[in-house]
Formats: C-alpha cells, sequence, structure tokens
C-alpha cells in the first residue's frame, strides 16, 4: 500500500526527530496533507496505527491538515484555487496553472515528552 510507506517514513522522521530532542516519547504529530495528493487520509490514519506500534511514537495521536490546492496561473499571472491536479484556472478556463501547493505529505508540528 502506497499509503504505508509513507506513514513509514512520517513515523521514521519523527522518532529521529524526537531522539535528536532528547525526548523519550511523542505525544502528538501532525501532518500536513495537500489535498491535491493522492494519499487518503482515512487510509494514512490506518496505516500510522500499524506502523508506529513499537517505536516511541506508539502512544501519539495523528492529526491530518488538509492543505488545499493552489496553482500560478501564468495568463492571469496570479495565484489561484485549483481543484485538481492538472485542472483549469478557475478564473480564465485556461489549463496554463503550475502546481504551487496541495500536493505536499510532511509533518507540520508535533508534540514530544
Ligand atoms: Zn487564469
Amino acid at each position: 500500500m502506497h499509503e504505508m510507506s509513507l506513514m513509514e517514513s512520517v513515523i521514521d522522521i519523527a522518532c529521529e526527530t524526537a531522539r535528536q530532542h532528547g525526548a523519550t516519547r511523542i505525544k502528538s504529530v501532525r501532518l500536513d496533507v495537500g489535498s491535491l495528493s493522492h494519499a487518503d487520509p482515512d487510509a494514512l490514519l490506518f496505516c500510522y496505527e500499524a506502523v508506529r506500534h513499537g517505536t516511541i511514537a506508539q502512544g501519539a495521536t495523528l492529526e491530518i491538515n488538509r492543505v488545499p490546492g493552489e496553482g500560478w496561473c501564468m495568463n492571469c499571472e496570479k495565484t489561484v484555487a485549483l481543484a485538481d491536479r492538472f485542472g483549469p484556472c478557475p478564473d480564465c478556463g485556461r489549463h496554463r496553472v503550475q502546481m504551487t501547493a496541495g500536493d505536499e505529505l510532511k509533518i507540520r508540528d508535533m508534540e514530544v515528552i
């Protein structure tokens, strides 16, 4: 499963970061997940539960923050909302939009003990 490997690396990074800060436990993790990314939040939560076992993130809650899609329209020369990855500009209707946000999957912040 695609989400499984994503969450494995999220847990890896979270545990590594916590250790670098001398923490022994992770309390919570907040993830930025772009709404245009192919990661499904429900699947992410499910995989998170599975991969955190036996790590210092075992008791940590996961909060998923959905980041809306955004792109730069080369025609309007401004940032516009993007409903899908290769979607048109909502203002001019052209397909000259370069995605600038909405594809991310990264740790926004975390709480450690
Ligand atoms: Zn436009």
